[in-house]
């Protein structure tokens, strides 16, 4: 376990030269059925991915999925790590950046991914981001859980808020630029 003293500054990221792109873990994580596979499939279509990268036969995670995304003129290599609720032994310490997942037209995934925010702040601190994503936005007059009350939760827990749809490919696009953008600015060390 890596002590979040020790992370504090550059996160568990493994920073390289220009010809070689830092590389975050991102896991995503939320009740079943909200839509976190769906939300990977379209991260690896978008129009910001370079590349896909094979799944690294070493890595002690064979669950991840890779992707070079090039953003402002430089690359970063995000892996994607999607975990079910059901994950006891989720160790934040562990990775950069969170994505936790609920649908709008479910308040009981919602009730779950505030329990995580709750969890994972508590294990991590505040200094690696965390964006609770609203899926399912398609579903308008199914809605069940308000954008105020997603906007709430995250500001409670230090954390950005976004809505999606997955199944329209709305807004992904924004998720996956905001999570770097988001890593870029509180895991890079800057520059004096
Ligand atoms: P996971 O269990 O969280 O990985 O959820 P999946 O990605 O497998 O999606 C569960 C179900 O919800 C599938 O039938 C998807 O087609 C559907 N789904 C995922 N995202 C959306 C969305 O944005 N809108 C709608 N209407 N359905 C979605």
């Amino acid at each position: 376990r890596i002590n979040s003293a020790e992370s504090k500054d550059s996160g568990t990221a493994v920073s390289t030269s220009s010809s070689c792109p830092a590389q975050y873990r991102i896991v995503i994580i939320g009740a079943p059925g909200v839509g976190k596979t769906s939300l990977a499939n379209q991260f690896m279509t978008s129009e910001y991915v370079a590349f896909e990268n094979e799944t690294d036969e070493k890595d002690d995670n064979p669950g991840v999925r890779s992707i070079t995304v090039l953003l402002d003129s430089e690359e970063s290599t995000l892996g994607f790590i999607e975990m079910s609720l059901e994950t006891k032994d989720l160790d934040g310490q562990q990775y950069d950046a969170f994505g936790i997942v609920f649908s709008i037209n479910d308040q009981a995934s919602f009730r779950s991914a505030v329990e995580i925010l709750d969890c994972l702040r508590h294990d991590i601190g505040t200094d690696r981001p965390i964006i609770l994503i609203g899926n399912k936005v398609d579903l308008v007059r199914k809605r069940k859980v308000t954008k105020e009350d997603g906007r709430a939760a995250a500001i409670k827990y230090e954390s950005k808020y976004t809505e999606t749809s997955a199944a329209l490919n709305h807004h992904v696009d924004e998720l996956l630029v905001g999570m770097l953008t988001q890593i870029r600015l509180k895991l890079t060390p800057r520059v004096p």
